[in-house]
């Protein structure tokens, strides 16, 4: 109970609002210390989701309530192209589910929801699976009174190495802004750059649209590869031979394109390339291999263990990328970690701002753990996200810091989340189409 009170003693603002907030904290910390020693192990009451779009990006958020006051844990269910479907997913499948079941069996609840659907490895159930599980780590650890990075072994790094991105229309633009984050400290970069007059990925546009046969957003892959050489090409000469670059291809290449721009990019030395290929494609990692010493990272948009599992076992990537919030969260992440760390495959979580707090605080508790850690996606949480999520991790110098609070070590507030609704557009937050000068639908 003291190490507890010590714990979150610390924490304690001044202003009179968030003394109140602590007092709250520490009544549900006393709560869940009686349910560490020796009380009947709590149940779970009730699945309840937040949802919230702080920064544009639909956040959605699961909390897990047990049957014993102030005991409860938070766990990231976003997906923000399809947000409004995880709720339903968590209120109508895996609340019957799991009410009334005891908390501390993890493993069990995960393999419960996996299997309780019968087709699986889909996205909207993963996420709500993702909630649930990274919920329950909280619990356990409020419940432990630690950090979730202690229930996993301790930290193996004193902070998480990060990755900003810089990104501009114009070359320049985008060295310029890679130069602001290597004064902060950023020892790795990624470089993204707008095509004149394509829809890109990951940078603005410049100029006018090219001709294409059809009005809808347009894209063309020899430019957008020429460009993207052309960018590392003034990148390297400009930042100089020690910076750490990266990129991400976003699966716009086809296979053969795919070799050729790991072979073309081969001179600048980059720290990974990403998403040279579509999971659709990913048999060719094998011919990507042979022909390049580009390091390779892959995994964002993978569902299931069919995916992941042979390029880690043939040692066909460098870096696992998969996302925590959709693969199923924190409880297969450690696993598959654990068979890259065998396979000298390091890990490169998806941390895009389309992940809530509580997710990038379930990836930055686990790369503080592993052995096997690459290299952590940035993004930055505004004013607007921290008056929601209290005690998200810090950044400093391009390391992210976690909180040494119990479970992920933050506290969400509810009235907060409400006054930023998910907003309405006319796709809800899906993605457009994008095609080539022909009219054919291109990957994005
Ligand atoms: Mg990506």
């Amino acid at each position: 109970m003291m190490r507890r009170r010590e714990l979150f003693g610390a924490a304690m603002a001044s202003t009179a609002v968030a003394a109140m907030v602590s007092s709250k904290e520490a009544d549900a910390q006393a709560a869940s210390a009686r349910a560490a020693r020796g009380m009947p192990m709590p149940k779970i009451k009730d699945l309840k989701v937040i949802e919230c779009a702080p920064k544009g990006s639909r956040l959605t958020v699961v909390k897990v309530i047990t049957d014993q006051d102030g005991l409860y844990g938070y766990g990231c269910a976003t997906f923000t192209q399809r947000a409004d479907l995880i709720k339903p997913a968590v209120d109508l499948y895996l609340k019957p589910l799991l009410v009334g079941r005891t908390v501390d069996r993890i493993e069990d609840i995960w393999q419960m929801s996996y299997n309780s659907s019968y087709w699986r490895n889909g996205p909207v159930e993963n996420n709500a699976i993702s909630g649930v599980d990274q919920a329950l780590w909280d619990i356990k650890g409020r419940m432990a009174g630690m950090p979730v990075y202690q229930l996993l072994g301790g930290k193996a790094r004193e902070g998480v190495d990060l990755y900003a991105h810089a990104e501009g229309a114009e070359i320049s633009q985008t060295i310029d802004e890679a130069k602001k984050f290597m004064a902060q400290g950023f020892r790795h970069v990624r470089m993204q750059v707008g095509t004149p007059g394509m829809a890109g990925y990951g940078a603005p546009r410049a100029g006018n649209r090219i001709p294409a046969i059809h009005d809808e957003p347009v894209f063309e892959r020899e430019g957008a590869k020429r460009r993207a050489l052309a960018l590392f090409e003034a990148a390297r000469k400009e930042l100089g031979p020690e910076i750490e670059l990266l990129h991400d291809a976003h699966e716009r290449y086809t296979p053969t394109e795919a070799i050729q721009v790991a072979k073309d990019l081969e001179q600048y030395r980059l720290f990974f390339l990403e998403d040279v290929l579509s999971p659709e494609d990913i048999i060719w990692f094998k011919n990507i291999r042979a022909a390049s010493s580009t390091p390779l990272a892959m995994g964002e948009l993978f569902n299931s263990p069919h995916e992941w599992t042979p390029l880690i076992k043939d040692r066909l990537i460098d870096y696992m990328r998969m996302h925590l919030s959709q693969m199923g969260g924190l409880t297969p992440a450690r696993k598959v970690a654990a068979m890259g760390e065998i396979m000298s495959v390091r890990t490169a979580w998806h941390g895009p701002g389309d992940v809530s707090p509580i997710g990038h605080a379930a990836m930055i508790h686990l790369d503080l753990n592993i052995t096997n850690f690459g290299i952590q996606e940035f993004t930055p949480f505004n004013d607007a996200e921290k008056a929601i999520f209290k005690g998200v991790p810090e950044m400093r110098g391009g390391y992210y810091y976690a909180n040494d609070k119990p479970g992920w070590g933050i506290e969400i507030d509810e009235a907060e989340a409400a006054k930023h609704p998910f907003r309405k557009d006319p796709l809800n937050g899906g993605w457009g189409v994008i095609r080539l000068p022909d009219g054919q639908i291109i990957k994005q």
